[in-house]
């Protein structure tokens, strides 16, 4: 019974998995850490694929990622530090800067390059895959851009909060809502042992992914400890439960409804069945995307 008087009292949802980034290569040569999209977790429906990549090495990431097509699902770049340019084959272009995001939905197919715009210094940030329900994988492709100033913050007593996109309990609005997915992107700073409370939609699937220190969160039996670069996966609760340990702590906490659909990878392309796979190289090979 939902009984406003009287509240269901908040229950953690445990890390029930915790996975590593692998060091992978992508693009042109740029190494960067994948978290989701390898062989320890392919993917957390609706997110596909999460790649972060922090280099103060030009040779890490001057290659960029020259011109490459994406069909059937949406790209999060979001830039902590550098300046990466995109440009694409309608002649939409510009450049994502640090604090900045760039969301994208491929739909029926764009072709772009996202390259460095930088001979040296830090290069650091994330790529999120989320992916498109088949009814919807074919609309036109489109851009959200936003500046660092444009993305909400948010100040609690212990922590401190970018909000992407979805809404937060304390009614903070992200730059992006995006009823498909319901995805909620937090970027969270918590004090030095400070404490961060937040529900969750209980039919979203979610995870945590440790930026920098050491979090602590609740887990199945004991807690569980996350380092840098690794994700943990939260299981069934109402609220996510995070406790910065021996310093602060930065993570992104992120959570979507799963769309439960057969799920096709080519590459670039994320489709339902292998058939459409096979059309979208056809597509790309033949000028139609
Ligand atoms: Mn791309």
């Amino acid at each position: 019974m939902n009984d406003p008087l009287n509240p269901s009292p908040a229950t953690p949802r445990p890390v029930i998995r915790v996975v590593h980034g692998q060091a992978a290569t992508d693009g042109a040569g740029v190494e960067l850490s994948r978290v989701i999209g390898q062989p320890e977790l392919n993917m957390l429906d609706p997110f596909l694929l999460l790649d972060a990549f922090a280099s103060e090495t030009p040779d890490d990431y001057l290659a960029g990622f020259p011109d490459h097509p994406h069909r059937g699902f949406e790209t999060v770049t979001y830039l902590l530090a550098g300046r990466m340019r995109h440009k694409d084959n309608a002649g939409h272009g510009g450049v994502i800067e640090a604090g900045g995001m760039q969301w994208m939905t491929a739909g029926r197919g764009i072709v772009h390059s996202e390259m460095p715009e930088q001979e040296n210094g830090l290069l650091k940030g994330f790529q999120l895959w989320i992916n498109l329900p088949a009814v919807r994988k074919m609309d036109p492709p489109a851009y959200q851009e936003h500046i660092a100033r444009e993305i909400p913050e948010e100040r609690r007593s212990e922590s401190q909060l970018r909000v992407l996109a979805g809404s937060t309990s304390r009614g903070s609005r992200g730059a992006i809502i995006q009823p498909l997915t319901d995805p909620l992107y937090l970027d969270v700073r918590i004090d030095a042992d400070g404490r961060f409370d937040e529900p969750l939609p209980a039919t979203h699937n979610a995870f945590v992914y440790v930026i920098e220190g050491v979090i602590h969160a609740p887990g199945e039996d004991a807690e569980v400890q996350l380092k840098q670069d690794e994700l943990g996966i939260l299981g069934q609760g109402s609220n996510a439960q995070l406790h910065a340990v021996g310093g602060t702590a930065r993570v992104l906490l992120i959570a979507g409804r799963p769309i439960g659909e057969p799920v096709a990878r080519g590459g670039p392309f994320v489709m339902n069945t292998q058939a459409e796979i096979d059309q979208a190289h056809r597509d790309y090979l033949e000028g139609r995307m």
